[in-house]
């Protein structure tokens, strides 16, 4: 049942500011080893008929019930610009008056761009998740000849210019995202008001090896981030 995706009803922590709903759209063009929702990674909807709790129609009927209790939707995933709902679902936050935040990886600037432009959207968060060389250490096969330093930049440039607001999110999760890795990706964020760095939890991982790695040291990080010479916020979350 691909139609299917996952929607949490209530949640203070998807959409910065806000009360949302958050649909979490299944299907990924990544394989982050550290990820921690291997079940929107490769979906078995077979068997994760709790977890893929919802369809367009119920969805709908839940908006009808409870949207004017909600400040906004946030769309997450997966990668949700690979959704086929994602045109309807958007359509569905903009009759109810919802504001919409998108969650995304950053590497499909052609799909993006036209919700950027037709003013869909009102807050993205870009994950950049290592340095773009490092990139093939998360199953990123590339498409065609753009290198996912050009996909990532040409996202940050059109989020840029597009006016609404928008956060890039780093996963601090050494090795893959080390100190070094930290500031070399300072160049790439300077557009960025905000660049927030999410310390790495253990838990069930799409690689169950990097399940148990240690959290990074948030003084650590307090250090690092006071090191960096930036105008873009630098927020530990
Ligand atoms: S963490 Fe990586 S693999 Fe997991 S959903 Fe996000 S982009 Fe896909």
């Amino acid at each position: 049942m691909k139609n299917r995706f996952a929607l949490v009803k209530t949640t203070l922590l998807d959409y910065p500011g806000r009360v949302a709903a958050t649909v979490f759209l299944p299907g990924c063009h990544l394989r982050c080893p550290y990820c921690h929702n291997p079940e929107f990674v490769e979906p078995d909807f077979k068997i994760n008929d709790d977890v893929f709790n919802e369809d367009i129609r119920g969805f709908r009927r839940f908006l009808i019930r409870r949207a004017g209790l909600l400040g906004g939707l946030a769309i997450s995933g997966g990668e949700a610009l690979l959704h086929p709902l994602l045109p309807e679902i958007i359509s569905l936050a903009e009759e109810f008056k919802l504001p919409v935040k998108l969650d995304t990886a950053g590497l499909l600037p052609d799909i993006l761009a036209p919700y950027l432009e037709s003013r869909l959207l009102d807050y993205v968060a870009m994950d950049l998740k290592t340095i773009p060389g490092r990139y093939h250490e998360l199953g990123w096969k590339g498409t065609g000849m753009k290198s996912a330093e050009l996909l990532l930049s040409g996202t940050m440039a059109l989020l840029a210019e597009s006016g609404i607001s928008y956060e890039i999110r780093t996963t601090v999760v050494p090795p893959l995202v080390d100190e070094t890795v930290l500031k070399n990706l300072v160049p790439l964020t300077t557009s960025a008001p905000r660049w927030v760095w999410q310390p790495y939890k253990p838990g069930t991982t799409l690689n169950p090896l990097w399940s148990r790695l240690a959290a990074p040291d948030e003084d650590e990080l307090r250090r690092i981030s006071r090191e960096i010479e930036t105008e873009t916020e630098i927020i530990i979350r």
